[in-house]
């Protein structure tokens, strides 16, 4: 059982859930001292991410042909907000999963590599001639910049990692990250019991907000540029978790209630309160 926080080693804690959506016996806790979120049991291990299921629908797709890139909105909405900083440089991208990132951003870079530990990936990465690693230290490279999204969170010790990306990137290179905001409004202003039952997970060791991922970049010996808050999901998405208890509901009230005014204005309004659903960071190693 882990008793103390992993930033700032205060056992001065409260526990804001029980239970994990996949496994009820883990507790949620929240540092009082630094503001971490933390699961009180790590059960994941490199086996649950090499034979991980979580891209089978994708990757079906892909070895069958599909241009997955052209629907991914994660992929797409990453690669315009990076597409200046990365244009003309040497790109690895840690936890890429199935490449949608790096299938775009292969189009405007010098060279890009996806670091996966999710072995049924590799045939994409053939198919789209990336190479790929296990491991970033297999690259022997250095690179311009380092790009990890949605990957940090499921790391036992992201300052480790962090070191790592430090010591492979070129002098004036930088790291982008992207994780899930611990503020997300669902959990804090809306206080939504379904969303909270449903957005924990085991595989999300930690969570952060803009302090404490400030103060994991600087454990690293990084410096931050800018946190950014960014919001992935929209209006009727928030709606129908609290009026139905239930993800995806864009999906179904999107069409008539979501566009870009609103989604500008939504989440703009997010942002000033720091409970927008997305934190993006870009660090440097000066
Ligand atoms: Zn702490």
């Amino acid at each position: 059982m882990i008793q103390s926080c992993y930033l700032c080693g205060s056992d001065k804690r409260s526990r804001i859930h029980n239970g994990v959506r996949d496994d009820k016996s883990i507790g949620v806790w929240e540092c009082l001292e630094c503001g971490l979120v933390y699961l009180d049991s790590h059960k994941t291990n490199e086996a649950f991410y090499k034979e991980g299921k979580m891209h089978d629908e994708r990757i079906q797709m892909l070895v069958g042909g599909g241009n997955l890139a052209a629907n991914d909105e994660d992929a797409k909405r990453r690669y315009e907000f990076v597409k200046n900083m990365i244009a003309c440089k040497d790109i690895c991208d840690f936890g890429s999963g199935y490449g949608g990132f790096l299938t775009l951003a292969k189009e405007v870079t010098d060279s890009v590599c996806g670091v996966e530990l999710e072995s049924q990936v590799a045939p994409i990465y053939e198919k789209e001639q990336i190479p790929l690693y296990t491991n970033i230290e297999d690259s022997h490279k250095h690179f311009d910049v380092i790009t990890s999204f949605h990957c940090l969170e499921h790391l036992a010790n992201p300052i480790e990692f962090l070191k790592t990306f430090k010591r492979h990137l070129k002098k004036g290179g930088k790291i982008i990250l992207e994780v899930p905001n611990a503020n997300d409004a669902l959990l804090r202003i809306y206080k939504s019991e379904a969303f909270a039952d449903f957005t924990y997970w085991s595989a999300h060791l930690y969570l952060f907000t803009p302090h404490t991922l400030e103060k994991l970049a600087k454990l690293a010996g990084l410096k931050v540029e800018f946190i950014k808050c960014v919001q992935r999901y929209s209006l009727s998405n928030h709606l129908y978790w609290l009026s139905h208890n239930k993800p995806a509901g864009h999906k179904v009230w999107g069409e008539f209630l979501d566009n870009e005014l609103l989604k500008c204005a939504y989440e703009q309004t997010l942002a000033s309160l720091g409970a927008s659903d997305t934190l993006f960071a870009l660090l440097s190693a000066e």
